[in-house]
């Protein structure tokens, strides 16, 4: 069975890029690889050093997970600060990753821009930290969004440079959606991608109640429309019909691109129409989510369950690395 892994940071509520770009796939793959997925609570500390949040935030994505179809019986669903040997990893590969090649890494000079008053070193190996993630279980296929597909190109880096230098111990992990182009679900406003953290009113959360995200999709960006058939589409237009694709019924998209390509659209019909299959597509995750994110005994026991799993892969991987490094000289 191919080795799946992935995680989520808890750095605030789960967004319908979040929904697209990973835990779809979680709940796809579920039944047929050896999953772990993970709350990245240590990743969430590089740029929100306040924990006062941090129980109730990682409980929120736990449930989150669970009310998007994630089975914690058949994947290990687990909190990364709980699987120590992590940590290990990560000091190791931070010997085999390079000053330069982290400082150009697009993530770290986006949060360094918009954080300028804590650019901290766990920033700039955030990448090496979720490599170690990933390699601790020896994963292949890694489900996530697009923008994380250079942090995948590095995890192949380090793992190659291991494997070159001591042994081969890991093998390679790939970005994965199911032979498709990764997702990236553009942000309301047309500027980036939807985020937990940055840009929260161009975000659907899917906590976010019917009125709210009808509010949100009718402010989405749009211009008076073509004038003329088949006119290219502008970004900001493009990216309402790709949140359509996601939660529409397919005739409902081929009737507004259609409009469009007549010059006929109009588009307060088609943000009333987008909004109302928003809200039947969040509604329900949205009430799940409320039924368990405050049970702390099963959300406690589910990540305890994880953390077995997880550590138990983990330490299987360890021996392996200490062995091929030649840290068992005593
Ligand atoms: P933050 O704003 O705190 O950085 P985030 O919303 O970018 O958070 P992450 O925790 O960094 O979310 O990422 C979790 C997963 O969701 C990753 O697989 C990531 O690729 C995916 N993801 C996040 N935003 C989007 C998006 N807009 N479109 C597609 N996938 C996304």
């Amino acid at each position: 069975k191919a080795v799946v892994m992935s995680g989520i940071r808890s750095t605030g509520f789960l967004h319908l890029g979040n929904y697209f770009g990973a835990i779809r796939n979680y709940v796809r793959m579920q039944e047929e690889y050896e999953c772990y997925f993970m709350v990245a609570d240590l990743h969430t500390l590089t740029t929100h050093p306040d924990t006062k949040e941090l129980k109730s935030n990682v409980h929120r994505v736990l449930a989150e997970n669970i009310a998007c179809g994630l089975d914690p019986e058949k994947v290990a669903l687990y909190c990364q600060s709980h699987v120590y040997e992590t940590a290990e990893l990560y000091l190791i590969l931070n010997m085999l990753a390079y000053k330069g090649e982290l400082e150009k890494t697009t993530t770290f000079k986006d949060k360094a821009r918009l954080h300028p008053d804590n650019i901290n070193a766990g920033l700039l190996t955030y990448p090496v930290l979720m490599a170690a993630d990933i390699l601790l279980h020896r994963a292949s296929l890694v489900p996530v969004g697009k923008d994380q597909e250079q942090h995948l190109e590095m995890t192949r880096n380090f793992g190659n440079r291991f494997n070159h230098r001591y042994g081969e111990v890991f093998p390679e992990a790939f970005a994965f959606n199911f032979g498709e182009e990764l997702v990236k679900v553009p942000s309301l406003d047309g500027a980036g991608k939807m985020s937990k953290s940055e840009n929260q009113y161009a975000t659907l959360y899917l906590s976010d109640e019917d009125d709210l995200i009808r509010k949100k999709v009718m402010k989405a960006k749009t211009d008076a429309g073509p004038t003329e058939p088949n006119t290219p589409m502008p970004d900001y237009i493009e990216n309402i019909f790709l949140l359509m694709k996601l939660v529409s019924a397919p005739d409902v998209v081929e009737k507004f691109t259609s409009d469009y390509n007549n010059a006929a659209i109009r588009y307060g019909d088609m943000k009333k129409q987008l909004a109302e299959d928003m809200v039947n597509f969040i509604r329900p995750i949205r009430e799940k989510t409320e039924s368990i994110r405050n049970d702390e005994q099963y959300l406690r026991r589910i990540m305890e369950m994880g953390a077995e799993k997880a550590r138990k892969s983990a330490a299987a991987t360890m021996e392996k690395v200490r062995e091929a490094i030649g840290l068992k000289y005593y």
